[in-house]
């Protein structure tokens, strides 16, 4: 079944803020304030989980030239954290907003990594279903300006409103400030079904890719060649 967890009621019920991997947990008791800040966000429709159920995959991250009935943002994550020793610890989950106020970017800000430990390097990677908006888009130049040991690649299936002027400036912003951005190619696809999506005990399928995956993939690398040029 869906292992799907609202994270409203988990953030109002415990007295730490919801969060994926316990251990970011130790440092914020030693900041009071930002314990306080994030226990008092307000409610927000976001879903969390490990895998995504198989016709949420289908149907979001298909790569398509239009993406009519796409309103959502599915966001798959890995978290690499490297400590000076160069032990490296990792967590991967998936979210989605829905009809929320707060896109899957800002939420994974605010609840998958709210904090990074500064003796820590973290190498985050993001497939998302489609490119940020440009609010999402500030949002992450604000968060990599303000963390140097972040780093962030992040692999979209389609690109979201790449004819809007304010869409391409916000792009290049992020090319600026660091952050890779790539177009999903068909094993991206692969990859992400094969880690996130729900398989059933014993019998996982293979991808199976759609038929003009590869056309469309190549179709959006050159838009956003384009705009980044
Ligand atoms: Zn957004």
């Amino acid at each position: 079944m869906a292992q799907k967890e609202a994270a409203v009621p988990e953030a109002a019920e415990a007295p730490a803020p919801a969060s994926q991997n316990g251990e970011d947990l130790e440092h914020l008791e030693e900041d009071p304030e930002k314990l306080k800040e994030l226990i008092e966000l307000p409610p927000f429709e976001i879903v969390t989980g490990e895998r995504l159920p198989v016709h949420y995959f289908k149907f979001q991250f298909r790569n398509v030239e239009y993406s009519s009935g796409r309103n959502k943002t599915f966001l798959c994550y890995v978290v690499e954290m490297q400590g000076k020793g160069g032990q490296v610890q990792a967590s991967r989950g998936y979210l989605e907003d829905e009809h929320a106020t707060n896109h899957a970017e800002e939420a994974f800000f605010n609840t998958i990594l709210p904090t990074c430990d500064p003796a820590l390097r973290y190498n985050v990677t993001w497939y998302v279903s489609s490119s940020p908006c440009a609010a999402c888009a500030d949002r992450i130049v604000k968060t990599l300006g303000k963390t140097k040991n972040l780093r962030l690649l992040i692999l979209v299936g389609r690109l979201f409103m790449w004819e809007e002027p304010e869409v391409q400036a916000a792009l290049k912003k992020l090319k600026e400030a660091g952050c890779k951005l790539r177009i999903m190619k068909p094993q991206d696809f692969e990859y992400v079904w094969q880690n996130f999506v729900e398989q059933e005990e014993g019998d996982s399928k293979a991808f199976e890719p759609w038929e003009d995956i590869q056309e469309n993939f190549l179709y959006y690398e050159q838009k956003l060649a384009d705009i980044l040029q």
